[in-house]
């Protein structure tokens, strides 16, 4: 099982603030492990952690793709379904990581090059006819919002969860669209981003508060006059799907009351529940894994465990002043892994 799920952390670069506060560099990298040096304590006191790989400031999107996601989505191309999960506290790089930097072109994030490697996979096929469809959804305090809907902007819309016996949790009301090339899925996500952050400023949210899930299936059907290729009949579809988690940070911390608290306990529920879940996948002995427990986890039932693969990208601040936030990350992240 721990084979299919794999953890990664990613250390972004000390950011203008940090450095005008002349903030320490608290955390050494080395290949797999890394360690984190507590600033308070009188004593030099490290902490060390394990994972599949871990990566520096100076690492680009581009390796951990290379190294982390390619045989992933090359894995839903054949037909299993697969998930892309960006953790961490808010400001440590979940958004750089899947979406990129939109002013600077050199940074794409894991999400373009998804779509580039699907449709140049695609486009190389010869005996095989693909159709793909994307959707995108964001959950915010436990109701889904469809990305994809422009009026869902003034118009709420309850979108329900419904369980298709061989399928998995689909959300019937929610807009999909077909896409033929890597353009229309830009189109696409661009579309959604945008719909998000005028929601955002309607409804005076704000946006590192809520999940996002970016799903593309691609469902494959031979060509009926190539010989031998029909051999398993029916239609196979894989399904990736690419998830920018709210910010982790705790929120005692801010002081919420009212909404804000009520934001909060739902992204904890959801938050701890997806660990919950990762949790008893990679221990594989526990008999009941506790998908019911909050919408995200629903919505992923059928992408997490089983033949399907994932791939959790923790991020993290270098310096002192994150440090209990940098420690808790690399804590939820060491749970998802059994070592
Ligand atoms: P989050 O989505 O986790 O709240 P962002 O992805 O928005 O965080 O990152 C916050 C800022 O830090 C952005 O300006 C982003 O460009 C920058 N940043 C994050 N990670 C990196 C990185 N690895 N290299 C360079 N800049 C980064
Ligand atoms: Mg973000």
């Amino acid at each position: 099982m721990s084979e299919n799920i794999k953890v990664v952390v990613r250390c972004r670069p000390m950011n203008q603030t940090e450095k005008e506060r002349n903030c320490q560099n608290i955390v050494e990298i080395n290949e797999f492990a890394v360690s984190v040096t507590n600033p308070s304590a009188r004593i030099s006191q490290q902490k060390k952690f394990i994972f599949d790989s871990v990566y520096n400031m100076k690492t680009d999107t581009e390796v951990i793709y290379d190294e982390m996601c390619y045989s992933l989505v090359e894995s839903t191309i054949e037909g299993y379904n697969g998930t892309i999960f960006a953790y961490g506290q808010t400001g440590c790089g979940k958004t750089h990581t899947m979406q990129g930097d939109e002013n600077f072109s050199n940074s794409t994030g894991i999400i373009p090059k998804c779509f580039d490697h699907i449709f140049e996979r695609i486009s190389m096929t010869t005996n095989v006819r693909y159709l793909a469809l994307v959707t995108y959804l964001e959950i915010y305090n436990e109701r889904i919002r469809d990305l994809l809907n422009k009026n869902e902007n003034t118009n709420v819309i309850n979108h329900f969860l419904k369980e298709l016996p061989g399928i998995g949790v689909s959300v019937p009301t929610l807009t999909t669209q077909p896409v033929v090339n890597a353009n229309q899925c830009y189109d696409w996500l661009h579309f959604g981003n945008k719909n998000r952050v005028t929601a955002a400023t309607l409804m005076n949210k704000n946006s590192s508060r809520s999940h996002t899930i970016f799903t593309i299936t691609l469902e494959q059907s031979p060509f009926l006059n190539s010989i031998g290729s029909d051999a398993f009949g029916g239609i196979c579809r894989g399904k990736l799907s690419l998830v920018d988690l709210a910010g982790s940070e705790r929120q005692r911390k801010t002081g919420a009351q009212g909404d804000r608290l009520k934001e909060a306990s739902q992204i904890n529920l959801s938050l701890s529940a997806l660990g919950n879940v990762i949790s008893s996948l990679v221990d594989g002995k526990a008999k009941h894994v506790p998908f019911r427990d909050s919408k995200l986890t629903r919505l992923l039932q059928d992408s997490l465990g089983g033949n399907t693969k994932t791939l959790m990208i923790s991020c993290i601040s270098p310096t002192d002043i994150h440090y209990d936030e940098t420690i808790s990350t690399l804590r939820y992240a060491s749970r998802a892994k059994n070592i």
